[in-house]
Parts: C-alpha cells; structure tokens; sequence
C-alpha cells in the first residue's frame, strides 16, 4: 500500500499522545495488580478510539481496519496489556457488523463504541482450543428460545463483559462436523452465567481472562447471530478482522522494545563509550528495526485488503504470525542489549517480553496460522 494518507496519520499521532499520556505511569502498576482501570476505557471511548471501522449510524467512526490497526499499534507500543484490554471491549463487533441483522447492529453496536456496553467471544472450551469445530457447548432450542450448556475457557472479558457471542453446537447430527455450530448472543447478566477471572497470568495481565460456566442459560432465538449451522465459517470471518489487531498488537510491541533499546544504548556506557558504538550493539538495532518494518508493511498490506472489500485469510495469518514472532524476537533482544538491567521490572523490556509470547498464541497458535496459509498454497493433505 501506499503511505498513509494525513488523516491516517493524525489518528496514529492521536494514538500515540493518549496511550503516552495515560498507559505509560499506569501499566506497570496495573501488570502488577492484574487489574484494569476502567477509567482508561470510558476516557478511549470518548476519544473515539474503539471500534473505528464500525459503521457511524453504529456508533463507529465509519473508517477500516487500516485505521484501528494503527491505534493498536500505538497503544501496544507503550502496553500490550491496556492495548488488549481496549481492543477487548469490541472484541466480536466485527462480526456482528459483517452478519448481524439490523436490530442486532442498533441493539449492540453503538453502546460497546461509547464505552457503555463491553463484549467478548467465547469459542475456546477445555477440550476445544486449536480444533474449533470440536466444541461441546450446546444450545437446545425449547419454545422461543435456545437453552444453552457448556464451558468455555481464556474468555477475555469473562466476569465483565455485558455480553459474549458464544459459539455452540445447535445442529448435532448435521452431515458435516463444521455444520454443527452456530453462534449465538449470551447477555452476561441471564441466570445460569457463571464466571471466574484466571490469575497468574505470564502476559496482558491486567486485561481480563476467565472461565465461563453455562448452566442452562436461556436466551430468545432473536438473539442467533447469522445462520445456524454457519457458526464456524462465521468464526472463521470474524478471525479474518480480529487476527490483523493482533498482527498490529506485534508490531506495536515490537516497535515499543525498539525504542526502549534505542534509549538504552545511547545513555549505558561501557568501555568508555555508549553501547550505541559498538558495531555488534548498532546489527541488532538494524536487524530489530528492519524486522518490525517488514512486519508493519505485511500488516498494513493484509489490513487495507480487508477494507477494500478484498479479504485474504492466508495473508492475514502471515502477518498474525510473523508480527508475532517479530515481537518475540525483537522483545528478547531488547532484553539482551539492557543486560542484566533487561530483566528487571524498573526497565519495561521484561515486560514487553512477557507480553509479547501471547502473540503467538491466542487467537490462533502460529502453528495453526501456518497449517492455514500452507493448505492455501498447497490445498488440502
Ligand atoms: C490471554 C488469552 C486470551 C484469550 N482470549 C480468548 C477469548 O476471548 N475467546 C476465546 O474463545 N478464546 C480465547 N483465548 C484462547 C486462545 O484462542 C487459545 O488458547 C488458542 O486458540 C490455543 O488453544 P489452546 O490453548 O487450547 O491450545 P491447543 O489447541 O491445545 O494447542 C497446543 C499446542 O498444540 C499445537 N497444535 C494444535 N493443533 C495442532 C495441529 N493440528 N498441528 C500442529 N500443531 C497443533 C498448537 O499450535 C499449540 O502449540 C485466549 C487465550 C489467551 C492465552
């Protein structure tokens, strides 16, 4: 693609001076709590940084993944653990936006952009991470209504979100295993919802994990998302849009361990000199600089895809996983070149590290990214 356009440009600066603002004297403390302020939310809602490529009779600003992709990587750049947490709180209005009907998008669109109303996904079960289609939750339709039973597991959000689109088996003798699934809205406050926050978290600990319970939930048929027995390829278009967040969530981690490097050399001196001197210290800042550009240019290539009506899985998960990768890489080298300093809390690049391995994970592993771009390439073995 091409640079990006002015206004492109002021979001990401806009970006940059809320998350340097407000995260930077907060994360730590925040990492260490495991708990989130929710008055960085109500403040990123005002501001008009959630959910930007809903449309604006939604409540969105009506821009693409182009521009949210830009915020997340200005906010990962300072803390991947508030970044996620602010990303978070849409997380799943992508596909109502791309399936919902048009009650569903009044209903709950515009509160989750006002900061009114957070929202989550619950796919991932005990038994059923990588393998999707393998999920037991089941939704039995009675009357009006589906009465839903199961567990879900690593639910972002799960003890506060309002609601959760939760992915569960309502067709169970249909032909094909991915033709089972549906996915259906589950209002958080309906008797039978049950939820508990995981503590002990290695990264993003200050945004919200949990296990949830479904013990008999009812909830009235309007509130099936798409079509049943669409469930899984619904899944499957909600993680083309979610997958590029966490690509720039790389990319903004990446950069923000850079910069912390950057710093570092230019001020720690050893044999007489900065670190900067030596030409050992200046290849990694060149081969960490030149791999979170590569990074950025693979994932604004497969987000500005994705806004112009042209979306491509495959190259959405090479930039899932190798903006991840990214992060790890450089996130490790920016604790090399701290030495000893690198891992001690006071100096951040421990922090990106941690952070940064969850990356490679959540919302499909790098393994699982690469079985998908291999089986484009290669079809189906
Ligand atoms: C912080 C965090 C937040 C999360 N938030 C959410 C959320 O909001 N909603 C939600 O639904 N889920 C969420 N998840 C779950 C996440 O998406 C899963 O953890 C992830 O999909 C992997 O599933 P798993 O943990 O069960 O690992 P497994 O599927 O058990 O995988 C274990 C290992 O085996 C590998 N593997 C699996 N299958 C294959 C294969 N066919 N070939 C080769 N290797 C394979 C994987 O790549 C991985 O390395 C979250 C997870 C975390 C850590």
């Amino acid at each position: 693609m091409a640079d990006f356009t002015s206004e492109q440009k002021d979001i990401k600066k806009a970006a940059r001076e809320f998350a340097e603002g407000v995260f930077r004297e907060v994360a730590r403390e925040l990492d260490e709590k495991e708990e989130f302020d929710d008055r960085i939310w109500k403040k990123a809602a005002e501001l008009g940084f959630l959910g930007v490529f809903i449309e604006e009779k939604y409540g969105g600003a009506g821009y693409g993944y182009v521009e949210q992709c830009l915020i997340m990587e200005e906010f990962a750049r300072v803390d991947l653990g508030i970044a996620h947490a602010l990303d978070s709180v849409f997380f799943g209005s992508q596909i109502i936006q791309v399936i919902g009907t048009e009650e569903q998008k009044q209903e709950y669109l515009p509160g989750v952009c006002s900061g009114k109303t957070r929202m989550g996904m619950a796919i991932t079960e005990p038994d059923a991470g990588s393998d999707v289609a393998s999920i037991t939750t089941t939704a039995v339709k009675e009357g009006n209504e589906y009465v839903i039973t199961g567990n879900k597991m690593f639910i972002t959000n799960a003890t506060v979100a309002d609601f959760l689109v939760v992915l569960c088996v309502t067709n169970p003798n249909a032909s094909k295993k991915h033709e089972r699934l549906s996915t259906i809205m589950v209002e958080t406050n309906r008797p039978g919802y049950e939820a508990n926050k995981l503590k002990g978290k290695l990264s993003l600990r200050c945004s919200n994990t949990g296990e949830v319970t479904l013990n008999n939930v009812r909830v009235p048929k309007k509130n099936l998302l798409g079509e049943e027995g669409k469930g899984f390829y619904n899944i499957m278009e909600f993680f083309n849009r979610s997958r590029i967040q966490v690509a720039a969530f790389g990319v903004g981690t990446a950069q923000g361990a850079l910069d912390k490097s950057i710093a570092h050399v230019r001020q720690r001196q050893q044999f007489g000199q900065p670190l900067a001197a030596f030409q050992i210290i200046q290849a990694k800042i060149a081969d960490m600089a030149t791999l979170a550009e590569a990074a950025r240019s693979l994932l604004y290539r497969a987000a500005s895809k994705i806004d112009d009506g042209d979306v491509d899985p495959a190259l959405i998960s090479m930039a899932k996983w190798y903006c991840g990768e990214v992060a790890v890489k450089v996130a490790d080298e920016a604790i090399q070149i701290h030495g000893g300093y690198g891992i001690l809390q006071e100096y951040d690049v421990e922090h990106y590290w941690r952070d940064a391995k969850v990356i490679e994970i959540f919302e499909g592993t790098k393994e699982i990214e690469k079985i998908l771009i291999a089986r484009k390439i290669l079809g189906r073995y």
